[in-house]
């Protein structure tokens, strides 16, 4: 083909350029943090940029080289984002890593992305100086706290205070230009199904994602607003927010560790929020305190919720009882993690208010950037009815081809498989059915759990619900619905399988009912199926 070549300015998709963007045009824009200490921090854009190049000259200076993994075991708060952006901004590769998980899981992670700086909050000292030992490659401990609060005896070796790395330098750094491909950050996969894995980001599939988060049909995140990532910045690099917030120079409040509703609200209404995200266990949270103590919130507009499925009755309670618009998201590490958000067509706006419900409750359309298929265990594409259903994969400008350190080809005819299984209606909106080790196969039949919760935590007296799949003499699997209810409510095993009688075929309501005090959650705060399908996988299924 002889084509014309075009004439345009090549500048690489760096994450600088987003610091440096929000210092320049909002650099008096705050960001708040409730820190580990208790208090309420304020600082600005402004002083973010300038301490991050000051951090970037500071882990120049302890020997880090281009590419090198600088570790970071933190909450959400300022010192984390200045790490965000001085790591990344200079070459290096900020790796986050989930302190909720076990300490041996935590070491491996560490020990698999060979990080040579780990920094972490004062909280979670206890726990570095437990798995010390165990991650010989680190060479430097940085502790992210001021001077007065470091600790006057301790096994770790060459641990530094983070202000005073900050403070010994000038910042007289400009921040370098190099290959968009570059690799800025990598997140670990939870590890549900063997070892934790790297998705490794890159400048340019984390910049094409910013663009893509803050779009109207998006995140709609907007310079006005006051945003208060809820979603970890270990987890996902917070859904991308701390460089969406950048890209748009919003103000940032950030929570710290503190995340139960009480918490969560003061500081919402504190900081005047508009906009937050994050997992559905933590809304519950929220909305528990909210309901109990007859709360009304002052600035609290919209949510994006995703990670796990969202109850349609949360949406609704959020939409009616609170005015806040709730976006409901699906994504995952391996898509940085945003794939499809539940935004309506303009020819849904006429739709009869409980099918416009029922839409907003699905998983939702692909953002511009993002492709997606559902797929046969063959691997031929399956129709786009909201009936057939199958293996959901994608493809993008920020889905993984690879993990980091992992020679096999994951892609499936240059897709990525996600592991979900999903119907896709003739409109574009996916419902995830299953995650498809946790589908449930009876007499040759396949029920979703999902939906089985979802219309379990409908019903007044269940706080939460996980459907999960046992085995069945007859039917091969059966489901069982485990339910935690709410503080001081009742409710028997017959009155919540009645509650399902004609809101779904016959054959699909659970056998039995479990109530538990609890369910068991993921580090990432999702429901762990696999420890409720090993503790009842001998449950004696009642006659008849
Ligand atoms: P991990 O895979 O490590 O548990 P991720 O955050 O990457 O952590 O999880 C991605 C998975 O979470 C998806 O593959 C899907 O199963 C589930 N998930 C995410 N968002 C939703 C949602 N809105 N509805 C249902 N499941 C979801």
């Amino acid at each position: 083909m002889n084509l014309l070549a075009g004439q345009m300015m090549q500048i690489p998709l760096l994450i600088s350029h987003l610091i440096t963007h929000a210092a320049r045009h909002s650099g008096d824009t705050e960001i708040v943090s409730r820190r580990v200490e208790g208090d309420l921090h304020r600082t600005t854009w402004a002083e973010a940029e300038l301490r991050a190049r000051k951090l970037a000259q500071a882990l120049a200076r302890l020997g880090c080289q281009p590419g090198d993994r600088v570790g970071t075991l933190a909450w959400n708060g300022y010192r984390h984002l200045e790490i965000y952006y001085a790591t990344s901004g200079s070459g290096l590769v900020c790796h986050t890593v989930n302190p909720r998980l076990f300490p041996q899981q935590i070491a491996w992670i560490i020990n698999d992305a060979e990080d040579r700086v780990l920094c972490f909050d004062l909280n979670l000292l206890p726990l570095v100086e437990q798995l010390v030992v165990d991650v010989p490659k680190v060479k430097h401990f940085v502790l992210m706290a001021d001077k007065d609060r470091m600790p006057a005896e301790t096994k770790i070796p060459n641990l530094v205070c983070y202000e005073d790395l900050v403070a010994a330098e000038v910042g007289d750094y400009t921040w370098p230009d190099f290959d968009e491909n570059t690799a800025s950050s990598i997140c670990y996969t939870s590890g549900t199904t063997g070892d934790p894995k790297g998705a490794v980001y890159t400048h340019r599939s984390t910049l094409l994602h910013s663009f893509a988060s803050a779009l109207p049909d998006s995140m709609n995140v907007r310079a006005t607003d006051a945003v208060l990532p809820v979603v970890p910045m270990f987890h996902v690099n917070a859904w991308g927010l701390p460089y969406t917030m950048a890209m748009v120079g919003c103000k940032v409040v950030f929570p710290g560790p503190f995340l139960d509703g009480k918490s969560l609200y003061e500081l919402m209404e504190a900081e005047q929020v508009t906009f937050s995200a994050g997992v559905p266990t933590v809304w519950l949270g929220l909305l528990n305190h909210v309901q109990t103590n007859g709360l009304k919130f002052s600035s609290f507009k919209s949510t994006v919720i995703g990670g796990a499925a969202c109850p349609a009755s949360m949406i609704q309670t959020f939409e009616d009882d609170y005015g806040v618009e709730v976006v409901h998201a699906w994504g995952m590490t391996e898509l940085s993690p945003l794939g499809t958000l539940s935004r309506l067509r303009s020819k849904h706006l006429g739709l009869p208010e409980a099918d416009r419900r029922a839409l907003l409750a699905r998983q939702g359309k692909v953002i511009y950037g993002i492709d997606m298929r559902i797929v046969d265990g063959d691997g031929n594409a399956l129709p786009w009815d909201g009936v057939a259903f199958g293996d959901l994969e994608v493809r993008g400008h920020w889905v993984i081809n690879r993990y980091f350190a992992h020679t096999n080809d994951p892609l499936h005819d240059g897709w990525f498989p996600t592991g979900d299984v999903a119907t896709i209606d003739a409109d574009g909106f996916m419902l995830i059915t299953d995650r498809s080790k946790d589908v449930i196969k009876s007499g040759g039949e396949w029920i979703s759990s999902i939906a089985l919760e979802n219309l379990a935590v409908a019903h007044p007296a269940v706080y939460q619900a996980a459907v999960i799949s046992v085995a069945h003499p007859q039917w091969g699997e059966r489901p069982l619905l485990t339910v935690v209810l709410k503080p001081g409510a009742t409710a028997t095993r017959e009155e919540l399988l009645a509650f399902y009688e004609g809101k779904l075929p016959r054959w699909q309501i659970p056998n039995d009912v479990v109530f538990l005090p609890e369910l068991p959650h993921t580090a990432t705060g999702k429901i762990q199926k696999l420890k409720l399908r090993a503790a009842f996988k001998d449950h004696t299924w009642p006659q008849g």
